[in-house]
């Protein structure tokens, strides 16, 4: 039997598996009964024996993972697929604990929404009717219930120095649903193999499951087709990869690249990098007092030289979502490409990258709720295929012999060597928990903790907010007058309160602001303004040295 997987792009070719099947399946490979269930004297077909259990699709020509995982048939939200009768499936124990998400009353459990009575950011205008009962527009679902939200995650239950932990540390990393945790354990107690070149039943199913998080992946951003989406560690791997695949391959020396001062060091080193070793020329696009991008001047940067503009979609120490598909365009109408940072995005807001029309996107998994050490770079397909590989090595060729190596197309070309897959299964979950819950409606509700978090410590003596564009996401980043930055986490942490202090990685944006570091708290779905009115109350504790 040929060991070969009959791959011809990188994603799983499962007419090689339809024939196997073919030779032990007698009957339709629908029927429940021709499901094999673990039995060693016959080679695996590639369907899950636990799938007819879990009610799952049974038809081998949709690849699934063992755990129902209906995402990918027709790219509409799942509905459930579990049989009837058994142990609730993956997607009804989600839906269940979800239910009441959509049946919250607003204005109900959410504390009192201060009064705006100096508005200096747009959503403080009373634009968004918070004042209004529920504070949300009246066009968005009501908000979810947060505690349950938060019931999801485990380690929110831990209690630090004596008090629940209160984590407000979401733009360094997220923490991960039970869901997420349980994806993970169920890929090594029951799926653990590595992927693609094998006719065995766990290369099968681990091949499935990571092929199917792939998809996951390219519906949660509306890219074109899996093979536009490349596993990689994050988003520092997939900047560099693109610096050191692309860049390296395409610009010349004299060429220019443009990225904002709100940069992530992420998205600005490789650049350097690159710079230094070609000759580039790297610009930087100002940004305004209250830290949003100034686009007159960016105007101004663009000339026949800019090859690439590099810009992140929220920026990780102030929070502002810059306006990207503007950037985006007047960076196409020159004829320079164009890469996304959405590290701090993806949690947030909803992304769409045919929309937003940039050429490469890049997130991480770890701070979209899912696993460390995975992430994804998106690129447009045939932008791929004409890139050189980055690595080299298994998994990326077609065909290797002495004399020369004919390459996979895309994402296989980018993936050598094995990869992450068990974290890539994660990261499949933790896009399943934020669709369930839905992005949109996730985004309203943080808006809302924005809202409420930012009135509040605007009105603490001494507290410097440093970030106050009109359209912001997630973050708040101050410093107060006479404390240091990392003395206020310090002291923070003692209340069981986790907030980030120091340069976040974005020197070159705190100190456009004056600052070498500032506090910075950052929300998540699973935050409350109770968490807010913990840290708000801290932080007079800290100002009148109360401890
Ligand atoms: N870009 C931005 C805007 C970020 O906030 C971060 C991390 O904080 C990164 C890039 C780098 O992400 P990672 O460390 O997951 O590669």
């Amino acid at each position: 039997m040929s060991t070969n997987n009959g791959h011809t792009n990188g994603t799983p070719d499962i007419k090689w598996l339809e024939q196997l099947a073919n030779q032990f399946f007698k009957t339709a490979p629908n029927d429940a009964s021709s499901i094999p269930t673990y039995n060693i004297d016959k080679p695996a077909s590639g369907v899950s024996p636990s799938a007819p259990d879990q009610g799952n699709v049974k038809d081998i020509s949709h690849p699934q993972t063992s755990l129902p995982d209906p995402h990918f048939v027709d790219g509409q939200i799942p509905k459930s697929v579990a049989g009837s009768g058994g142990v609730a499936s993956f997607d009804e124990q989600l839906q269940q604990a979800l239910n009441s998400i959509q049946t919250f009353t607003p204005g109900s459990q959410l504390p009192y929404v201060p009064n705006f009575s100096e508005p200096a950011f747009y959503f403080l205008s009373g634009k968004q009717s918070l004042k209004d009962g529920n504070g949300l527009p009246a066009n968005v679902r009501a908000p979810f219930d947060v505690e349950k939200v938060k019931a999801d995650f485990p380690i929110l239950a831990e209690k630090i120095n004596g008090r629940n932990l209160i984590w407000l540390d979401n733009a360094a990393t997220t923490q991960k649903p039970k869901l997420v945790i349980d994806r993970i354990s169920y890929f090594y107690e029951h799926e653990n193999s590595n992927i693609h070149r094998a006719a065995h039943e766990l290369a099968a199913r681990a091949t499935d499951a990571y092929e199917n998080a792939r998809k996951k992946v390219q519906l949660f951003i509306n890219a074109a087709s899996p093979n536009e989406i490349v596993f990689v560690r994050g988003s520092t791997e997939a900047i560099n990869l693109v610096a050191q695949s692309w860049g390296d391959e395409q610009l010349r020396p004299g060429d220019e690249i443009i990225v904002s001062h709100l940069e992530h060091h992420a998205n600005i080193v490789p650049w350097q990098q690159l710079a230094a070793k070609k000759g580039l020329v790297l610009r930087v696009i100002p940004v305004d007092d209250d830290g949003q991008v100034l686009l007159d001047e960016y105007a101004k940067l663009l000339n026949a030289k800019t090859r690439l503009v590099s810009f992140t979609q929220v920026s990780n120490a102030l929070g502002t979502v810059t306006p990207a598909k503007e950037i985006v365009s007047m960076a196409h109408a020159i004829g320079a490409k164009v890469l996304v940072d959405g590290a701090q995005a993806v949690s947030h807001l909803r992304v769409n990258v045919q929309e937003l029309n940039c050429d490469w996107y890049v997130f991480s998994g770890h701070k979209v709720f899912g696993p460390t050490g995975i992430g994804v770079l998106f690129g447009k397909e045939a932008l791929l295929n004409e890139t050189q590989p980055w690595q080299g090595g298994g998994n990326m060729i077609k065909d290797v012999t002495f004399d020369k190596t004919v390459y996979q197309p895309a994402p296989g070309r980018f993936e050598a060597g094995t990869g992450n897959i068990a974290d890539a299964v994660g990261l499949g979950a933790a896009i399943d928990y934020v669709t369930h819950i839905g992005i949109d409606l996730i985004n309203e509700y943080e808006h809302y903790l924005l809202v409420y978090a930012t009135n509040l410590l605007k009105q603490i003596k001494g507290l410097r907010l440093i970030g106050t564009a009109a359209d912001k996401a997630g973050v708040l980043s101050f410093t107060l007058d006479g404390f240091k930055t990392e003395e206020v986490g310090a002291w923070l942490n003692k209340w069981g309160i986790a907030v980030r202090s120091g340069h976040h990685c974005a020197q070159p944006i705190l100190r456009r602001f004056g600052v070498e570091s500032t506090v910075r708290p950052s929300l998540a779905l699973y935050n409350t303004c109770s968490d807010i009115d913990a840290l708000v109350e801290a932080l007079y504790k800290i100002r009148n040295k109360v401890y």
